[in-house]
């Protein structure tokens, strides 16, 4: 804590011009809306401030949380008074590499990026043109849709590594991209900073056909009106989480104001005024109900911060939070025989 507070009044002498919201809601900077104050939120605009912020916080020996667009993530109501989080909103550049492929900062959203990459006459970012994360985030979980994943378009990836403040390039083999996972989930620590993009040309009008084709199902089949963190649960091998969530009879089942969707039971929406404990009780009160119908075991997709979340030294960057509440390593207990 104290180490915090030295670390955020150097950060704020050195770099003045920086974007430094203190004890800042949560609730503002994701999309499920929901988490109390954090202790800073630094918004750098560029990879140079971003370096030189981690870098003071290491010599405090404290790693930073970084923040993409907040589309995964689920924050407590306490908030987290112990956490420095860094967003990259502002690390947005974007451009064509004279060999055709696509330079993306972390924090330019898929969105912009499926577009751009239209706009260029290049195919095969037509499932990220939905999804509603940046690219760094993509890269932590491979986001995927409609059977692309981003593990299919990337060359490569830039990160800074915490431990050792050095900046590594990734290739793809090296990004050890699965399902909804990634290296980086494995080796906490790294920020990704930047990545290149491989993609195929072809028609725009095409590719754009395609993109709204995507977007039209999205929009038919999720609750797009309610905020949320996109599907709560990874797919179980061989299963569908929303299938397997209706059939347990959920649909429309309610914890405060958290809600099992009624328009797609793979998602938990907030129906207004949720809190992350509504969020953590229904989710429990699904794996356990599922569990006990089908005899298979969800896995939690969004990330969840639990109040005691704090920072160290070669902390996370990435998902490897302490999940107090929503332990994936434990399995609910086996339901009675009788
Ligand atoms: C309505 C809705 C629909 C969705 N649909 C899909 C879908 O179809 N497919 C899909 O895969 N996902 C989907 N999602 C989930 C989400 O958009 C993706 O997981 C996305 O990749 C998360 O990106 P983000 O920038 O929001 O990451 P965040 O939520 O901000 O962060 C996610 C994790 O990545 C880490 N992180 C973020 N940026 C960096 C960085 N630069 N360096 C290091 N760590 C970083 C964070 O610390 C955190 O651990 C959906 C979400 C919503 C709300």
């Amino acid at each position: 804590m104290e180490n915090l507070e030295k670390a955020i009044e150097k950060i704020k002498r050195e770099l003045p011009g920086l974007k430094l919201l203190e004890n800042e809601p949560l609730s503002a900077h994701c999309s499920f809306r929901i988490g109390g104050p954090v202790r800073a939120l630094a918004i750098p605009s560029d990879v140079t401030s971003l370096t030189r912020i981690c870098c003071l916080l290491k010599e405090q020996e404290l790693a930073p949380f970084i923040l993409g667009n907040g589309t995964n993530l689920l924050f407590p109501d306490e908030g987290l008074q112990e956490l420095f989080i860094i967003s990259t909103e502002k690390l947005t550049k974007l451009f064509l590499l004279p060999d055709g492929a696509i330079y993306a900062e972390a924090g330019v959203s898929l969105s912009k990026l499926a577009s751009f990459a239209q706009q260029n006459g290049l195919a095969g970012l037509e499932f990220a043109s939905g999804i509603p994360g940046s690219l760094g985030g993509g890269c932590i979980m491979n986001a995927g849709a409609y059977g692309g994943e981003l593990k299919d378009v990337i060359e490569s990836v830039v990160c800074l590594y915490l431990p050792d403040q050095g900046m590594y390039e990734l290739t793809n083999e090296q990004c050890a991209f699965g399902y909804r996972s990634s290296y980086f989930q494995t080796h906490p620590g790294c920020v990704v900073l930047s990545a290149v993009l491989r993609l195929q040309p072809d028609d725009g009008e095409q590719i754009a056909a395609r993109m709204r084709e995507l977007n039209e199902k999205r929009r038919e089949k999720q609750p797009l009106d309610l905020p949320s963190a996109g599907s709560a649960f990874k797919r179980p091998q061989g299963h569908f989480a929303a299938a397997l969530i209706e059939q347990a009879g959920l649909k429309g089942y309610s914890v405060g104001g958290a809600q099992v969707s009624e328009k797609h039971a793979g998602f938990v929406v907030n129906t207004g005024g949720a809190t992350s404990h509504d969020v953590y009780d229904l989710m429990l009160h699904i794996r356990k109900t599922v569990y006990e119908h089908s005899g298979v075991f969800l896995e939690p997709e969004m990330i969840i911060l639990a109040p005691d979340y704090k920072l160290e030294d070669h902390g996370p960057a990435v998902p490897r939070h302490r999940i107090s509440i929503l332990d994936p390593n434990e399995a609910p207990e086996e339901p009675d025989q009788a």
